[in-house]
């Protein structure tokens, strides 16, 4: 009652276009902004959660495995993108799951607004979106993992975006987070400008595993968070070290937002 007479009396400001709104029922977001944002809906690719537009429709696959759990067969039908589908690279983590498409300004000025302004009112919204595909996913977790930064850039930066992120997704779900499972080992300059084939390039040998959690580890479910998935180049090599260097079960990966596959 008090917190909804506080709300009332002090309306806040749209996150993205800084209008008053009134926050009856917490929304951070206006309608007309809330109607730019271009969430992620299925059909998807099962493998890098890239959106599978209907017009599309030759450019995906369905494939088919047999699971044989506890004794019970079970068929398990998914479909795949093109890109999925043809990729060459061996590709360690299990699936990708972004809430957004990144190809979308509304997106990319929450998240830039989050990743240079430390902005913990953002960070609670992008959790609450986190916290929507957790509870879609099948798949189990044991442990929480964010990407590292590298500790010159944390400096400068003061803190690790998705870092954060995981934090407050741990506390929620209540799951275990190990911050520095990973370690980057090399800074490399920035991937935006770079090509696909650099990108891939660009990440080899740049992470390892902490000995310190290798124990914890091992044989364990892990979640992955990145707040930008754009090639999926530095998810898969993060769950490439934990894979095999850290001798994981499984690594899953969500973001925020993902570019979306290129046909
Ligand atoms: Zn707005
Ligand atoms: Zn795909």
């Amino acid at each position: 009652m008090i917190n909804w007479l506080i709300d009332i009396l002090l309306p806040r400001r749209c996150v993205l276009c800084d209008i008053f709104i009134l926050n009856i029922s917490g929304q951070a977001l206006c309608v007309d902004c809330w109607n730019k944002l271009k969430f992620i809906t299925l059909p998807i690719c099962n493998k890098c959660g890239s959106p599978l537009a209907p017009n599309l429709a030759m450019d995906f696959f369905i494939q088919s495995k047999v699971i044989n759990e506890n004794n019970t067969k079970t068929i398990e039908t998914y479909m795949i993108c093109n890109v999925c589908r043809t990729q060459t690279r061996k590709i360690y983590y299990k699936n990708i799951r972004a809430v957004f498409e990144y190809e979308n300004w509304a997106i990319k000025h929450l998240i830039k607004n989050f990743k240079y302004n430390d902005d913990l009112k953002l960070c609670k919204i992008f959790v609450k979106w986190l916290l929507l595909l957790y509870n879609q996913i099948a798949d189990k977790i044991d442990i929480i993992v964010p990407v590292p930064l590298h500790r010159r850039k944390l400096m400068i930066r003061r803190y690790n975006q998705s870092a954060v992120l995981t934090a407050l997704l741990s506390k929620t779900i209540d799951k275990m987070m190990i911050q520095d499972a990973l370690i980057r080992t090399k800074n490399v300059i920035s991937q935006n400008k770079k090509s696909m084939q650099d990108r891939w390039n660009n990440v080899e040998g740049i992470f390892s595993i902490n000995n310190k959690f290798k124990n914890k580890i091992e044989d364990q479910r892990i979640l992955l968070i990145d707040d930008v998935v754009t090639t999926s180049a530095t998810v898969n090599e993060c769950a490439k070290i934990l894979m095999i260097e850290g001798a994981a079960k499984s690594v899953n990966v969500f973001a925020i937002a993902r570019t979306v596959a290129i046909y």
